[in-house]
């Protein structure tokens, strides 16, 4: 069998350049593996061999909000040659963070990591688009990123719930069927009204100091309770807690698992009512490329009459959305909405029903008008007796 990989799509491409081309392409490609020249340079003098991979170019066709573009931008701030305006820095914050391009790079490399040094620096410098200031203060203030948190009573259970902001403000209902999920399984969800935010907000704005404040005030909660693991409805939490925490040298006290990944092993002997239905798989980033993890996929597959398909682009090569869980909502809500009605075009393709695992998606997808269900709904409807 013909065994392709993820990079022979260059190739592929350079014999079509002419040799002339070819050559400078693999010589620049050559020069970018020599220790020394930063990431960024490399990155900016890139002919942006991974933007069509990148949701926000996709729909914009521009080179300003495509990977290379993006480091073009940061680089020539960095060095004086652009002014760190309001317009000029905006293109660095509409990136959704979701590692696509990274997939496609012949260095292996992550956009949002490359710019993230001068996201930092720019920080420094007081620079932030004027929209994300408010962000900025909801977390520093509250700790919840839409504000004053709401007002809850604390639930006692032996697991940790954490809801995640976005779950805990747009989508409540969700919170709650959650909550009868797993206590129609034997687990007894504990949520407390001082849930604060993973903070990720802060890191993608560069606010470093921030983000790790609130990793530190989160890593405490966590210590205090004795609590077997923690659940979220979000997936990027379960990214923070697993990848950006353990970066700043910080290791969670116990895992934080996305609810799919408990729910495939709890329900694997359970008897579970049949769910006719033809749906159309959304997975976000942070589960496939993130957290490498197939456990949404594996779930679906427990479940009698479901029938699950994916789209194009799909697992490691998601093409995802997003929402409240980048900067996108606050800074570009066109943007955020135009990249998932890219997204749902492509999935139609597949079937008029969607399932997804993000939260993000599920408001999108939902504003736009699709019939779209949470993994938590297709899994309450299989089981029965709760609705
Ligand atoms: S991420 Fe990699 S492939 Fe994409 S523009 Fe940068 S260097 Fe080029
Ligand atoms: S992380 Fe995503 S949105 Fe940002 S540049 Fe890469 S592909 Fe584009």
């Amino acid at each position: 069998m013909l065994e392709v990989s993820e990079r022979d799509w260059i190739f592929e491409a350079l014999k079509e350049k002419g040799l002339a081309t070819a050559t400078r392409i693999i010589t620049k490609y050559i020069a970018g593996r020599l220790k020394g020249v930063e990431d960024l340079v490399k990155c900016a003098l890139c002919p942006n061999m991974c933007k069509f991979s990148c949701p926000t170019h996709i729909v914009l066709g521009s080179e300003t909000y495509s990977p290379a573009g993006r480091a073009r931008i940061a680089y020539y701030i960095k060095k004086g040659l652009l002014e760190p305006s309001e317009e000029n820095i905006k293109p660095l914050y509409t990136c959704l963070n979701c590692n696509a391009c990274s997939i496609w790079c012949p260095f292996e490399f992550s956009l949002p990591d490359v710019i993230h040094q001068v996201k930092v620096w720019l920080r420094q410098k007081n620079a932030l688009p004027e929209r994300l200031r408010e962000v900025e203060e909801n977390l520093r203030n509250y700790r919840f990123l839409h504000g004053i948190k709401p007002v809850e009573q604390a639930r006692k259970g032996d697991v940790l719930y954490i809801r995640g902001c976005t779950v805990r403000h747009r989508i409540r209902d969700l919170a709650e069927l959650t909550v009868r999920v797993f206590r129609k399984l034997g687990i007894d969800l504990a949520t407390t009204p001082e849930e604060s935010c993973c903070g990720i907000h802060a890191y993608y704005m560069g606010s470093d100091d921030l983000f790790k404040e609130l990793a530190r005030a989160n890593m405490e909660s966590l210590r205090s309770f004795g609590w077997k693991y923690a659940i979220t409805s979000c997936p990027i939490t379960a990214y923070a807690y697993r990848v950006l925490y353990p970066r700043l040298g910080l290791k969670p006290p116990l895992k934080v698992y996305y609810v799919a990944e408990v729910l495939k092993e709890v329900l694997k002997d359970k008897e579970l009512n049949e769910v006719k239905k033809t749906v159309v798989l959304h997975e976000p980033w942070a589960l496939t490329r993130g957290l490498n993890s197939d456990s949404v996929i594996e779930l679906l597959k427990l479940i009698p009459g479901l029938r699950v398909k994916l789209p194009m682009r799909h697992g490691r090569e998601v093409f995802d959305v997003g929402y409240y869980c980048t900067l996108l909502a606050f800074i570009n809500p066109e943007l955020a909405r135009r990249v998932a009605v890219e997204r749902l075009r492509e999935l139609k393709e597949e079937a008029d029903v969607i399932v997804t695992a993000s939260p993000d998606a599920k408001i999108l997808f939902t504003e736009l008008g699709a019939e779209t269900y949470d993994i938590v709904e297709i899994v309450a409807e299989a089981l029965r007796g709760v609705s």
